[in-house]
């Protein structure tokens, strides 16, 4: 494409990158990908790994239902250590009230072709008998899954790889712009194309970019086979996680393949630090217990944070960065950005090779920011 040594430089190892990185090469690109750290150490290795479709808009329904099309057919290919399991999602409501956005919900998927089964109380007992008596129903979304996203990284990186794309690992870019990666102790990387693939550290390196670190908490438990089926979230997630400034706490599980349960989350702003908040923590585990008791009786062996990286409207930004022609983004996937990454490696690469998008691209520009700024 350009005289440049590489098509498409990617700064950005976590699953966005990877998966950008895949795409690319994979039509036939020459691909670099840079990172300070390892192949997804940041926010990848933080996230929970729901492969989930959601509705907090049709540009967010949109992207996710692409998304997990685009995994489900990777399916076959995914090695073992990426623990793929279509275990399905459920949406559990604690009362009447709940069950109204259980049956919208549901219409919702259904006008859309997401298969949707409504649960009475009895049946969501039968499935999941852990949670506790008294739950009003829920909406099991049975092609939603779970995965283990720093293995599902390196799985990408190493298929681009394998399509002759270049990695540098431990190599910290200082600016990017105008064609050019600038790396603190190397020789700078020239590409026709740069991409800001860098999560929660992309505005770092693109001044103008408004993106938040929100921070999240994750506990996992030692092994209880049996204990949970699905991935269980409550209805009530979609106020709390929704919420773009109090600090909030939703119960949100997950099998996994082990055996062990993942027990989430938590979004805060305004908290730059990685270490544990222990009345984060707190409260996150209390709200789950309200909903599953028994999980008091299993013991955690590990918790940690990450930082989702969060646009104002909850959309990520895919495309041109209008101050600079060279550079494109992909970043600000917030808590969506496991299940979207190949949705996004799509969109990002039919407009580098000027192929038609599968889905409309509009709502993930980056000229819909008000403020861009020309980039340091
Ligand atoms: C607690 C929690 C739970 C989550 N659960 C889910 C879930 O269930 N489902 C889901 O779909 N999503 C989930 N997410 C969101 C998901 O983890 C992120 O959206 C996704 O990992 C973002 O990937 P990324 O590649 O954009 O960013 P990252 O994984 O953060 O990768 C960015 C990379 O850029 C590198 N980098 C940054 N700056 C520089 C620099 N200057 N020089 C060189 N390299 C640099 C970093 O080292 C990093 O490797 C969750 C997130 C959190 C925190």
């Amino acid at each position: 494409m350009s005289d440049s040594a590489y098509d498409v430089a990617i700064v950005g190892a976590g699953i966005v990158g990877a998966a950008c990185a895949d795409e690319l090469a994979r039509r036939g690109l020459r691909v670099a990908v840079v990172d300070r750290d390892t192949v997804g150490s940041g926010a990848t290795a933080a996230g929970m790994g729901h492969i989930v479709v959601m509705d907090d808009s049709e540009a967010q329904f949109a992207l996710t239902r692409y998304s997990q099309h685009l995994w489900q057919q990777l399916r076959s290919e995914l090695p073992d250590d990426v623990e793929y399991e279509q275990c399905g999602t459920i949406w559990v409501a604690t009362d009447e009230e709940e069950m109204a956005e259980v049956r919208r919900k549901r219409e919702y998927y259904r006008e859309r072709g997401v298969a949707t089964e409504a649960l009475d109380a009895a049946t969501l007992r039968n499935l999941e008998p852990n949670l506790r008596p008294g739950m009003a129903g829920g909406l099991l979304v049975p092609d939603d899954g779970v995965l283990y996203p720093p293995c599902a990284a390196r799985f990408l990186l190493e298929r681009a790889q394998q399509h002759g794309a270049q990695v540098r690992l431990g190599c910290s870019v200082a600016h990017l712009g105008q064609g050019c990666i600038a790396l603190n102790d190397e020789p700078e990387i020239r590409a026709e194309f740069i991409v800001n693939a860098a999560g929660a550290g992309s505005p770092d390196l693109t001044a103008g970019l408004e993106i938040k670190k929100r921070k999240g908490h994750l506990v996992i438990t030692d092994r209880y086979p049996g204990f949970l089926r699905h991935q269980l979230v409550e209805l009530r997630y979609l106020k709390s996680a929704h919420s773009v400034s109090s600090d909030s706490v939703a119960f949100n599980v997950q099998p996994r393949r082990t055996g062990q349960v993942l027990i989430g989350s938590s979004r805060q702003y305004g908290a730059e630090h990685k270490e544990v908040d222990h009345a984060m923590l707190a409260w996150m585990l209390q709200r789950a217990q309200e909903y599953m008791p028994g999980l008091a009786g299993l013991s955690t062996v590990r918790s940690w944070t990450g930082f989702r990286a969060a646009t104002p409207d909850k959309l990520p930004l895919i495309g041109p960065w209008s101050a600079d022609k060279s550079l494109l983004l992909a970043t600000g996937h917030e808590g969506l950005g496991i299940t979207t990454s190949l949705g996004t490696a799509r969109i990002l690469a039919d407009q580098i090779t000027g192929a038609k998008p599968e889905i409309p691209v509009e709502p993930y520009l980056p000229s819909r920011m008000a403020r861009e700024h020309v980039h340091v």
